[in-house]
């Protein structure tokens, strides 16, 4: 008997049919005997409605209102569930994230977990109960308030929890069959990963890949802890993502340790971010920090950085880095300020840029890898704009409307195309 965290997915939940079908599933699961937790996302497009909802009454919800607000997502989606599960002849409770034990610090729609105490949930197993749980939620140790963890962020409670509890595994079902080496959706070619190891996704969550949030994976590696990527909507063993070997009682087949890593593991690529050039820096010891300090200060998070001294313009340099768009108009105000001091130019904002990354830890002991990616941009005429580089990671941004080519490019350049066709269940890959 094991200890087995399920997460399910907003597509997985989306309908009264997706919800007795996910019980169905949670049902055959206790029946094999195990003990099972399930942490919920909010039904179908609830969350983006809730938010556009909030967005009608002003530009500007509170954060606290706001996480009250879409935390009445998930509320809804485990009460529902836990009905369907008790109609099946199962007892089942749902518990909201604080009751959960989830606590956080008290930063609003970007929550971190600083502690899990998940009491009522190992007395509801010991009373032969599922637990259900609403994901992407807690409670905040200082304020008290309903906090949320940021989109996405159900994975985030699942694998916590899972690791509180000390489980087995934490299975994370969603729309697809598991980790693909780029999402199916661009490129139908895309071919299933059985085994990842957590570098190489730590990077492709970090690059953009939407399957799994980067935090998860942060925390699963922390804890050991094997994710089980698959799909609710088949029976097919999905994606292991672990660093030791994969429990047999718990995977269909035999999923061997890989005698030696592919050179590359995927293409993941990023729509969120923008680009923010500051003209006509000057050329001075200390300036870039002045401005990275404004940029700091407002909490923005940067991601890839480019300086290019103009030629001809007099000991002036341009400097472009990344950022989310969600942050964009924070970041420009800020450097606004800093304008007249710092003494350059002027700061352009262009959001229409796509980041498309090549991921794989046998980069390190490959030569050629680069030459191989821009080549095969090269050919299909896309300009790259930046590039940055880590051992195991190549990205370059280029213009939004060919990251699509850019993707399928570099899938292709890279050999990892497959006769299958990789099936999308549902959803939209959020
Ligand atoms: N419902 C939340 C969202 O859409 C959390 C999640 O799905 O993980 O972001
Ligand atoms: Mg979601």
């Amino acid at each position: 008997m094991a200890l087995v965290v399920q997460k399910y997915g907003g597509s997985s939940v989306a309908d009264a049919d997706g919800i007795k079908r996910v019980a169905r599933r949670i049902a055959a699961t206790k029946r094999a005997g195990h003990d099972v937790v399930v942490v919920v996302s909010a039904m179908g497009d609830t969350t983006d409605d809730l938010i556009s909802l909030a967005e009608q009454v002003t530009p500007m919800p509170p954060a606290r209102e706001l996480d009250m607000l879409l935390t009445s997502g998930e509320r809804i989606s485990m009460a529902v569930l836990a009905m369907a599960i008790s109609n099946l002849g199962l007892q089942a409770r749902s518990f909201t994230g604080s009751q959960a034990g989830v606590i956080t610090d008290s930063a609003h729609g970007k929550a971190r977990i600083i502690d899990v105490t998940p009491g009522r949930i190992r007395t509801a197993l010991d009373e032969g109960s599922i637990a259900i749980v609403a994901g992407f939620q807690g409670v905040s140790q200082d304020t008290k308030d309903i906090t949320t963890l940021g989109r996405g962020g159900s994975d985030t409670t699942a694998v916590a929890l899972a690791a509180a509890l000390k489980a087995d595994v934490c299975e994370i079902y969603t729309d697809v069959d598991g980790v693909y080496t780029a999402d199916p959706r661009i490129v139908p070619t895309a071919r299933k990963i059985s085994r990842i190891c957590s570098e190489e996704m730590l990077e492709m969550a970090a690059c953009g890949a939407k399957i799994l949030m980067l935090r998860c994976v942060e925390y699963a590696r922390n804890y050991d802890l094997p994710i089980h990527v698959r799909s609710s909507f088949s029976q097919h063993e999905g994606t292991w993502v672990t660093d030791s070997p994969v429990p047999a009682s718990l995977s269909q087949s035999a999923v061997e340790d890989p005698v030696e890593q592919p050179i590359i593991s995927g293409v993941a690529h990023d729509r969120s971010e923008a680009k923010i050039t500051v003209v006509g820096v000057p050329d001075n010891p200390g300036t870039a920090a002045a401005i990275f300090e404004a940029v700091a200060e407002a909490e923005i998070n940067i991601d890839m950085i480019v300086q290019n001294n103009s030629v001809g313009a007099s000991g002036r340099a341009d400097i472009s880095f990344t950022l989310p768009k969600a942050e964009g108009a924070t970041a420009v105000a800020a450097l606004d300020k800093v304008k007249a001091g710092i003494g350059f130019e002027r700061v352009e904002y262009d959001d229409q840029i796509g980041k498309v990354s090549l991921i794989g830890v046998g980069m390190r002991s490959h030569p050629g890898v680069s030459a191989r990616f821009f080549k095969a941009l090269g050919a299909q005429k896309i300009n790259m704009e930046m590039i940055s580089t880590s051992e195991i990671r190549i990205s370059v941004v280029t213009r939004a409307d060919e990251l699509d080519d850019a993707v399928r490019a570099v899938h292709t350049a890279f050999d990892l195309d497959t006769e299958a066709e990789a099936v999308v269940y549902g959803g939209t890959g959020r």
